[in-house]
């Protein structure tokens, strides 16, 4: 185990376990994936989503501490005109998949829920895999096969045929250098059209109709997936920009945006642009932080195998931590 997992474990035991008091913020804003009970091929090996009634477990313990509210409600909050009863949570979900439709909403319906999903518009055809889907349906597909070709391990620059080197390896392709998958998927004899075909892995435009009529929001995650820091600004907007107007085009939200992936790195020029216009947030997922753009919200991943409470609890520590010596703040040039 890392010193910083020791050190958080450590704080954690000695964490107040009443969190309506304990936790440091007046907004709490969990982040999930993907919510399923089977293995789903393009998510098993980057998600840790959790099967429905871990999920459902997660909703009754978040509503023990937390007063669940909706987008308005959420603005209203901010904008100093909501008065919450307890502390308040917005339930968000990334990358528009088909199990936020199939096996979130009937749970969030029954209990009273909202949520928002913050989608890439390019995959909603489902015509093409994210890159980060395709990496996990190669390794999938390449786990335990005696007979991987050559040519792989020769494509990635990795001496010798283990098997755990080329998954790392796989794992760690960049957006830039997703050409390489389609490449080893060919090699693997992997049909990545066939497979969204068959699998239809994101929300379509009418599922994604359907949830909103239904009263869920759903905005923006980009275009198409990229780490925004590896993007000039002139290429942020744009990315940003492609995903917006789909929103608009389709009266989805259209003042707010997720990073994919972190928004670590991305400079305040960035905000600023987007800040010009009528816009409400952005969001992170860098857990309990603070953050010197003080309208980009930092959410909790909630999908590391730990239950809602030990999470919050665990983030808790880590942020009071990290508070003693000034670190809990993201500052942005
Ligand atoms: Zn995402």
């Amino acid at each position: 185990m890392v010193l910083k997992e020791k050190i958080i474990r450590l704080a954690t035991k000695f964490q107040d376990s009443d969190l309506e008091k304990s936790f440091p913020l007046d907004y709490c804003i969990p982040v999930y994936h993907a919510v399923s009970d089977v293995d789903v091929a393009h998510l098993k090996h980057i998600v840790q989503y959790k099967k429905v009634k871990d999920f459902e477990s997660d909703l009754d313990e978040l509503c023990r501490f937390f007063q669940f509210v909706t987008w308005s409600e959420f603005k209203d909050f901010h904008a100093g005109v909501f008065q919450p009863k307890k502390k308040i949570a917005l339930l968000t979900f990334d990358d528009g998949l088909s199990e936020f439709y199939f096996n979130a909403v009937p749970v969030l319906l029954r209990k009273g829920i909202y949520a928002v999903n913050f989608i890439n518009p390019k995959f909603n055809k489902n015509n093409e895999l994210m890159f980060r889907g395709k990496a996990s349906v190669i390794l999938d597909m390449i786990s335990g096969k005696k007979n991987i070709h050559p040519e792989i391990f020769k494509l990635l620059d990795i001496s010798g045929i283990s098997e755990k080197a080329l998954k790392q390896k796989i794992l760690k392709i960049p957006f830039e250098k997703q050409n390489l998958l389609d490449q080893i998927a060919d090699l693997a004899e992997i049909d990545f059209e066939e497979y969204v075909k068959t699998q239809k892995p994101y929300m379509n435009l009418e599922q994604l109709r359907s949830v909103s009529r239904q009263g869920f929001g759903i905005s923006n995650h980009g275009w198409d997936h990229p780490l925004y820091k590896d993007l000039t600004l002139e290429k942020q907007i744009e990315n940003f920009q492609k995903g917006a107007q789909f929103l608009k085009e389709n009266d989805f939200l259209t003042d707010s945006f997720a990073f994919p992936f972190t928004d670590f790195g991305v400079e305040k020029s960035f905000f600023d642009q987007l800040f010009q216009r009528d816009f409400f947030c952005t969001m992170g997922s860098a857990g309990i932080k603070l953050d010197s753009v003080t309208k980009n919200f930092q959410r909790i991943p909630m999908e590391n195998g730990k239950s809602a409470q030990q999470t919050l609890k665990q983030e808790t520590a880590y942020f009071n931590l990290k508070k003693m010596i000034n670190r809990n703040q993201i500052y942005r040039r």
